[in-house]
């Protein structure tokens, strides 16, 4: 049985989570619950699932769940150090991460230091610091799993390659990546980006997901933040990767190998199965989704990424390029800019106007930074962003 903690449990990857581990009975045992501030909800969770440890990320979530959930479970402290907590559990062998932004990061090197499988669903902490991770995760023998759709598509489509370059198939003989996207919610959006609101860049045409990551969708940074995650993922370069729009969402990404064979992993648009095999790999277990009905289906459309129009990919590539702090900073500056783009206080248009001005004020230097560097990074291009806004 595989013992499980959920950091994010009640936000669309953690409840499709505990969907799966439902579906799958005797395979899993959840030992861990947390999440932002459902206090309701997870305390649901702890009691149907017998959780042992659970923490709320905000304090006046944390105290309403101590007045709902008595007995059984252990309540871990909020906020970060409650999530790192969970991470570390040595009762836990899986640990998901859906949390949302740089708040994963200190989880994250707390799961991977304490060598964790890691089913990675929470991308920005790959994004500041993804090298850094990986060379972490190769010290402390934990492993990261990727559970976002096309990265997972990814590394599904290099199993069986061995990291080792002398290996019979190495990972080397990648050639390149197909990385697709749907194009957001304004993929064949003809009217002026300037005037959209939040709600209309929330009405995302494939996947239900949260907030920020919608947002991010219909800006294509999502994108950008995918090209550096898988890049720090799989030892890529930035013209190893293409991005292809690809408005169907059915091809969740390929690999093409030295001899020009390239493999694909497809489906239907349903978060379910890359969840489940974050959760089960190296193994497959029962399928969870519908049979994928390409009659039905028709056909698949792609075609190249307006870096014009959708200028925060163009500045996710760069940051890419840049190396370095930069990514920290691309998503640091992003967060600030697509919270203040909710709240109403900017345009859709300004967000890539404020990562910009942001990324250009910071000059790359050195080498990798340290994780506690790219802490500072990321308290700096915060700060910074925030002096854009206005
Ligand atoms: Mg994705």
């Amino acid at each position: 049985m595989r013992k499980v903690a959920i950091l994010g449990s009640t936000g669309s990857i953690g409840v499709n989570a505990l969907n799966v581990i439902r579906e799958l009975p005797g395979r899993f045992r959840v030992v861990g619950l947390a999440a932002h501030s459902n206090s309701a909800l997870v305390a649901e969770q702890a009691r149907e699932f017998g959780a042992e440890v659970v923490t709320m990320f905000e304090d006046a979530a944390s105290a309403r769940l101590k007045k709902d959930l008595v007995g059984g479970a252990r309540h871990a402290p909020s906020g970060v150090e409650g999530l790192c907590e969970l991470a570390s559990h040595p009762g836990v062998d899986v640990v998901l991460t859906s949390v949302v932004g740089g708040v994963g990061f200190a989880p994250l090197l707390a799961a991977i230091r304490a060598g964790k499988t890691v089913a990675l669903a929470n991308k920005e902490p790959m994004v500041m610091a993804g090298a850094q991770f990986m060379r972490e995760a190769e010290r402390w023998g934990a492993r990261i799993v990727p559970v976002d759709s096309e990265p997972s598509a990814i590394f599904q489509c290099v199993q069986g390659l061995n990291p080792d370059p002398k290996a019979v198939a190495p990972l080397k003989t990648i050639r390149r990546v197909l990385l697709t996207a749907s194009g957001g919610a304004f993929g064949s959006y003809e009217g002026d980006l300037a005037d959209v609101t939040p709600a209309q860049a929330m009405n995302h045409p494939t996947w239900k997901m949260g907030k920020k990551i919608t947002i991010d969708c219909a800006t294509l940074m999502n994108k950008g933040f995918e090209l550096i995650e898988i890049m720090n993922l799989f030892g890529l370069k930035r013209e190893q990767v293409e991005i292809v729009i690809h408005p169907q969402s059915i091809f969740h990404s390929g690999v093409e190998f030295s001899d020009g064979s390239v493999l694909a992993q497809m489906g239907l648009p349903d978060m379910k199965l890359p969840i489940q095999y974050g959760l089960t790999f190296p193994e497959r277990a029962t399928r969870v989704i519908e049979p994928l009905d390409l009659v039905k289906i028709g056909t698949l459309d792609f075609k190249r990424p307006d870096f014009t129009r959708f200028p925060c990919l163009s500045l996710a590539c760069e940051a890419a390029r840049k190396g370095g702090g930069m990514p920290a900073v691309l998503s640091a500056a992003d967060e600030v800019a697509v919270e203040a783009f909710i709240a109403r206080a900017i345009r859709f248009t300004d967000i890539p106007r404020v990562v910009e001005k942001t990324m250009a004020a910071y000059t790359v230097s050195g080498g990798l930074p340290s994780f506690q560097e790219v802490v500072e990074i990321d308290a700096w291009a915060r700060a910074k962003a925030k002096e854009h806004l206005r």
